[in-house]
């Protein structure tokens, strides 16, 4: 496997510090054939839009971009359920040739009618960019008629990477601020963006907000209410994770209504602690805040700080790879990492920026593989040659860990357990810990032959 060559077109995008001065090239399309790790620019709306709860989805398109269910991404609710359900409007020939505008209206109308949700989302997928469907025209028709927000997203697939389904989704669902009373908002309050609830995290940051005073008007968009989302822009603060999925909603909110945003992130101790004290700093009016946030970061940590120590006996001078979606995640993760004294020997991400890829070298050692909008064969090349103990990634690359006979953490999708906050990270390492301490990793092909 180490013998096989990086693709020409794709050494730009690759870097491996300290071989030569830092250049890389990034935010752009992918390269035709190199079967990108990347999902499409509908994967990236659905991503941020399905976790609110009660509203309805609809696909319109083939069945096979409906795949993407709830089951792959299972996002938590509180309260209702309607997001688990996966409809599309299952677009054939005929339609094809011509228009699915009208199926798409009575697939509406039925499902609206059915399970009277609090708005709707209308996925615009390859197809319907290609055939030209008004998806638009039908969205405010229906919602005329039904007196609810019907709202197109403009995702198909084709029209570039999944940041733009992000800017896609955080346009659609901009449509919905502004629309609710913000009487009972207090001032000293937050909106969390780029929060998808997949292990329930939302619900663990939520609580140290609570904690430390300081009102939670909305997720966006994990365990995520179309009236929550409504009254959004009566908060004082927009608290923006996972920046690339959420920052043109930030910024948006910013302009129209004059909120300002900070970038946090919840992965790790150092990282969830900056977060909280980032934002009690905010409310300087109001101090008592910043008292109840030390107490809780000193409770917070004092509580899970032996366990992780002796996690680290075991973990010291074990090798990870990284890859996820958002590079602001790479850094959390490779701060956690060394929390567990564990050296990072592969770092990328799908949609990372020039900027992401400067603060990434800084956080990598010599020797470390940065890569940007990788395939299967460039990861298990230097997951192989670089001889990780672990990979950590999303649902796709499950797969290529487990035929490596490499130990896997699912920091995406498919997770059960959160990773997010305090007791995140005790998660987190437990998790590491007993994959990469497993005996089963002895009687791997590639360790048999080391
Ligand atoms: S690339 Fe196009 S056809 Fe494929 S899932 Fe995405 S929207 Fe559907």
């Amino acid at each position: 496997m180490s013998q096989i060559e990086v693709l020409k077109d794709r050494k730009s995008q690759i870097h491996l510090k300290g071989s030569e001065p830092f250049e890389m090239t990034c935010d752009r399309h992918s390269l035709s054939g190199s079967v990108s790790q990347r999902a499409c620019v509908f994967c990236g709306s659905r991503v941020v839009l399905y976790p609110i709860a009660d509203a309805l989805h609809l696909v319109h398109g083939p069945i096979g971009c409906a795949a993407y269910t709830w089951d792959i991404r299972g996002a938590l609710s509180s309260g209702p359920e309607l997001h688990r359900m996966s409809f599309s409007t299952d677009l054939q020939e005929t339609d094809v040739i011509y228009g699915g505008e009208k199926r798409l209206y009575a697939a509406l109308t039925q499902l609206i009618d059915q399970y009277q949700p609090k708005a709707a989302f209308i996925y615009a997928t390859c197809i319907v960019g290609i055939i030209g469907d008004d998806v638009a025209a039908v969205c405010s028709r229906v919602s005329r008629e039904k007196g609810i927000p019907v709202l197109p997203v403009h995702s198909e697939g084709f029209k570039g990477t999944k940041k733009d389904g992000y800017r896609a989704a955080c346009d659609a669902m901009f449509k919905l601020v502004g629309r609710e009373d913000t009487a009972d908002v207090s001032p000293f309050s937050i909106n969390i963006l780029g929060e998808f609830n997949i292990g329930g995290e939302a619900w663990i940051i939520r609580k140290y907000y609570e904690k430390m005073g300081v009102q939670v008007v909305s997720v966006m968009t994990g365990d995520g209410r179309v009236g929550e989302i409504g009254r959004s822009h009566g908060a004082a603060l927009n608290v923006v994770q996972c920046s690339g999925a959420m920052t043109s909603l930030a910024e948006m909110m910013q302009k129209e209504y004059g909120i300002p945003f900070i970038r946090v992130s919840y992965f790790g101790l150092e990282d969830t602690a900056k977060a909280l004290y980032d934002v009690a700093r905010r409310f300087p009016d109001n101090p008592e805040i910043l008292t109840r946030t030390m107490d809780l970061v000193k409770n917070e940590i004092r509580a899970i700080e032996p366990d992780l120590k002796e996690y680290r006996k075991d973990l010291e001078g074990k090798r990870a790879a990284i890859y996820v979606g958002g590079a602001f995640k790479a850094f959390s993760l490779i701060r956690a990492l060394k929390t567990l004294g564990m050296e990072v020997v592969l770092a990328g991400s799908q949609t990372g920026t020039d900027e992401d890829y400067r603060i990434l070298e800084q956080m990598c050692d010599e020797g470390t593989v940065i890569l940007d909008d990788a395939n299967p064969v460039e990861l298990s090349k230097y997951v192989i040659e670089k001889d990780a103990d672990l990979f950590i990634g999303g649902v796709k690359e499950r797969p290529i860990a487990y035929k490596l006979g490499v130990g896997f953490c699912d920091h995406n999708h498919e997770r059960k357990i959160p990773l997010a906050g305090f007791i995140g990270m005790y998660n987190f390492a437990k998790e590491v810990h007993s994959t990469v301490t497993s005996p089963v990793w002895k009687f791997a092909h590639r360790r048999r032959r080391v």
